[in-house]
């Protein structure tokens, strides 16, 4: 065995690994250094799936030509000098690697203030003079054509394009100030204003129906925008997660943002989010990971308590779920664009009363109110004002019971048995009064008033169940879900006009009505604007 000092290329190689790993993060790496250099306008071009060309011209303040060649070497930077600056970093870069990282693996021409640099494998091959252009322009060819083991790596064209348009998707959904424009294989695959809207920002990268149901998240530390419930995704791809304005992965923030849409998202649906948490650079090390993906915060849990409460509020605009009627055909009437509206009164929430008109199809409840038709959900409607009310009692709140006119014995198994003693204080609270009745069965005197009494049985089994099995931190939610399941009237079960206008009214009232417990919706809304338009009754 022989210890020997790898030679330059190699480190080089090696160190190059970590931060180009693949054409999107080229596309990152260059992203980012326009924006560091106060860039307004950021246009990428990618062909060839990135292999090909990835170029990136920026208007941002260039790089001064004595300085060209040195921008190249490795751990070369602008942005950092003194050991004390890395505490307080306030630009994307910092480490000086990117630049000599990618020129290592590939070919690449540089042009900035009058000045051009070519570079190929790691070594200058040309310098000279360029007609002067704003900004800086680099364009970055036949990647990874000296290092073959990478190219094998890169998945299919497709998906390698789809990673790099996700790096500028993001930033523009971050910088609505940035004027992003990205060109794929010679079409323009996204534009952004660069007006500062964020909305129109979020149109040009998540398409405009998108942009229409996002609500802004407006604190004092944390901007950005968050889906109404009535618009969620199967999978997380479309949150963006970003500390003074770079995007980063913490589960922990995650965590902080799917907790608020608890309740108002179905099991394994996720909301589309772009948040950028504004934090003292000092309060943050964004040194620990080689492509910068990871962040550690000084105060994490503060950082999880802004997302979560700031987001809860941006959730108060939710509106409810409303039946999109399509545009009619082209070309056999006007298009909705071309008809002048009337503008509608705002509705005042407090203010809109529900006038039962009758239970259709087995279990929805119709109804008329200011601004047009609703469809409810009884059952799940009735699902959400029970559980806030479960809720609210298991938190502390009065727990009117009823007795039961014949005790009812209920079998258990071990485990449950010994949940009644563990939770007999939360089974109070909800209006449950149980005593022991042998080994494996308890006697239920007493029943919520809410709850028929010929659903006790499962009700009380099934609450046990979640107060013994869910985690701590969202027991009590589990539990007024599930006594809320059993007690609310069925899909299908008759309700007379009073009942029905009983609910309506208790669902106008509830917090998060535009739910149920679970996420599904309670209500779909049919406007008045919406059935005039589709009868044309706007001339
Ligand atoms: P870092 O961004 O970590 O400083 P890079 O290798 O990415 O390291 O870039 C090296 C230096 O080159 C930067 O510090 C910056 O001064 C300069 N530079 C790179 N790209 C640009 C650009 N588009 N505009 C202006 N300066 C740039
Ligand atoms: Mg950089």
């Amino acid at each position: 065995m022989t210890i020997r000092r790898l030679s330059p290329e190699v480190a080089d190689a090696i160190a190059a690994g970590e931060v180009v790993e693949r054409p999107a993060s080229v596309v990152k790496e260059l992203v980012e250094n326009a924006l560091d250099a106060g860039a307004r306008r950021v246009a990428v071009e990618v062909r060839g799936a990135g292999r090909g060309l990835v170029r990136v011209a920026d208007d941002g303040a260039g790089i001064p030509p004595d300085q060209l060649s040195l921008a190249f070497l490795r751990h070369a930077t602008s942005k950092v000098e003194r050991l004390e600056d890395l505490a307080a970093i306030a630009t994307l870069g910092f480490r000086g690697e990117a630049l000599a990282s990618i020129a290592a693996v590939a070919e690449v021409d540089c042009r900035s203030q009058g000045a051009r640099i070519r570079l190929r494998a790691g070594a200058v091959a040309d310098e000279g003079s360029a007609p002067p252009t704003p900004g800086t322009v680099i364009e970055v060819r036949d990647l990874f054509a000296n290092t073959p083991a990478r190219l094998k790596f890169l998945k299919s064209d497709a998906t390698e394009n789809a990673a790099a348009a996700q790096v500028v998707r993001s930033y523009a959904a971050l910088r609505p100030d940035v004027r992003f424009e990205l060109v794929v294989d010679g079409r323009r695959a996204l534009a952004t204003g660069g007006d500062g809207d964020r909305r129109a920002a979020l149109a040009a990268v998540l398409g405009a129906q998108v942009a229409e149901a996002m609500l802004p998240v407006e604190a004092d530390g944390l901007r950005g925008m968050v889906s109404e419930p009535r618009l969620s995704r199967g999978s997380r791809e479309a949150i963006v997660l970003a500390v003074n304005s770079r995007p980063v992965a913490s589960h922990r923030l995650q965590h902080a943002l799917e907790q608020a849409y608890l309740g108002r998202l179905e099991r394994g649906r996720y909301p589309v989010a772009v948040l950028d948490l504004a934090v003292p650079p000092g309060e943050v090390d964004v040194n620990v990971h080689p492509a910068k993906r990871e962040v550690r915060f000084k105060d994490e849990g503060a950082m999880y308590g802004l997302v979560q409460k700031a987001v809860l509020a941006a959730l108060g605009g939710s509106r409810v779920f409303a039946m999109p009627l399509q545009a009619v055909a082209a070309g056999t009437a006007p298009r909705v664009s071309d008809i002048a509206l009337p503008i509608e009164p705002a509705p005042t929430p407090p203010a809109t009363v529900l006038r039962p008109l009758g239970q259709v199809l087995d279990g929805y409840l119709v109804a008329e109110g200011p601004d047009g038709i609703v469809l409810v959900d009884q059952h799940a409607a009735h699902e959400r004002v029970l559980y806030n009310r479960f809720l609210a009692r298991l938190r502390g709140g009065p727990a009117p019971s009823q007795a039961l006119l014949l005790p009812q014995v209920v079998e258990l198994e071990p485990s449950l048995t010994a949940a009644t003693t563990e939770h007999a204080e939360r089974l109070a609270a909800v209006g449950f009064e149980v005593e022991g009745f042998g080994p494996g069965a308890v006697q239920v005197r007493a029943a919520p008033v809410e709850t028929p009494p010929e659903r006790v049985a499962e009700a009380l089994v099934d609450l046990l169940s979640s107060l013994a099995g869910a985690r701590p931190d969202d027991r009590l939610e589990q539990a007024a879900a599930s006594i809320a399941c059993h007690s609310a009237v069925r899909f299908g079960d008759p309700m007379d006009l009073t009942e029905q206008r009983r609910l309506l009214e208790e669902l106008e009232r509830a917090e998060d009505s535009i739910t149920c417990p679970h996420g599904r919706p309670t209500r779909l809304a049919l406007s008045a604007q919406e059935l005039r338009r589709h009868f044309r009754r706007n001339y």
